[in-house]
């Protein structure tokens, strides 16, 4: 079975991300990209599948701009085979992605799709569903644990809910997307970051997969969020209900 894991460059969890002088948006010139966190943990499950025998081969696919291959060749280096990069907008909105992917899924007939849950740039969380959708297929999201059942063509997945797990079964071919506990991503190496510049590394335009990426979402204006009063340090309860009656006026 063959596993197709999208990742998407993002601006690097540990930036603290500033806000473009003109209010349109996010700004990512001169600033640390990396793999979405989340992607991460997808590669690693796809490639522990993979080590396990449960899958034979893991595909890795970006939308984005021309750098996205740095993201692709560190999924290589963390294991995945090859990886596939489609030339578009750099932050393309998830029922473009969706579809692009669909038309990937096409191409490459994979038995499984691993997704993060959601990208930390835009924290959509839409892009899982609206590819099972388009594709018709079952939806494992938010997985904790997936175990692929090779006889019956199936796969367990666990489910991180509000109060707990939820355990599904889904039939091959699916999607899954990764929760933060389905695993701890190993580091890229330094040998294996060599070893994946001599991976395979297609790259195609969304013209060639003839898919309308117009945009629906419009971005209206990004702003910081305001400033918060620092808070205060209390030294006893009665204090704190003094200060909550008389303050702040909440009781
Ligand atoms: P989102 O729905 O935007 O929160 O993203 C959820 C997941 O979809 C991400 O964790 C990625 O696995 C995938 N994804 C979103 N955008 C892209 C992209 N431009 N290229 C590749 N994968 C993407």
């Amino acid at each position: 079975m063959k596993i197709v894991v999208p990742v998407k460059r993002v601006v690097d969890y540990n930036i603290k991300p500033r806000v473009k002088a003109d209010g349109s948006g996010v700004e990512t010139a001169g600033v640390k990209m990396s793999m979405n966190p989340f992607d991460e943990i997808a590669v690693e499950e796809a490639v522990r599948l993979k080590e396990k025998g449960a899958a034979t081969e893991v595909v890795v696919v970006s939308i984005g701009v021309q750098q996205a291959q740095d993201t692709l060749r560190t999924a290589m280096a963390m294991g995945a085979d090859r990886a596939i990069l489609v030339l578009a907008e750099e932050s393309p909105e998830p029922l473009a992605v969706a579809k692009v992917l669909k038309a990937i899924v096409a191409k490459e007939e994979p038995g499984m799709v691993i997704l993060g849950k959601q990208a930390i740039d835009d924290d959509m969380n839409a892009t899982g569903q609206m590819l099972a959708g388009l594709l018709g297929w079952g939806q494992g999201t938010f997985a904790g644990k997936v175990e692929v059942e090779v006889a019956d063509g199936s796969v367990r997945v666990s489910r991180e809910i509000d109060g707990g797990t939820e355990e599904v079964s889904l039939k091959l071919p699916a999607v899954i997307t990764a929760d933060l506990r389905l695993n701890e991503p190993r580091y890229a190496s330094l040998p294996n970051i060599m070893k994946a510049r001599k991976k395979p590394l297609e790259t195609l335009n969304v013209a060639d997969l003839g898919v309308d990426t117009t945009r629906r979402l419009t971005v209206i204006s990004v702003a910081e969020p305001a400033q918060r009063a620092a808070g205060v340090k209390v030294g006893s309860v009665a204090e704190l209900v003094e200060k909550l009656r008389n303050e702040a006026k909440v009781i």
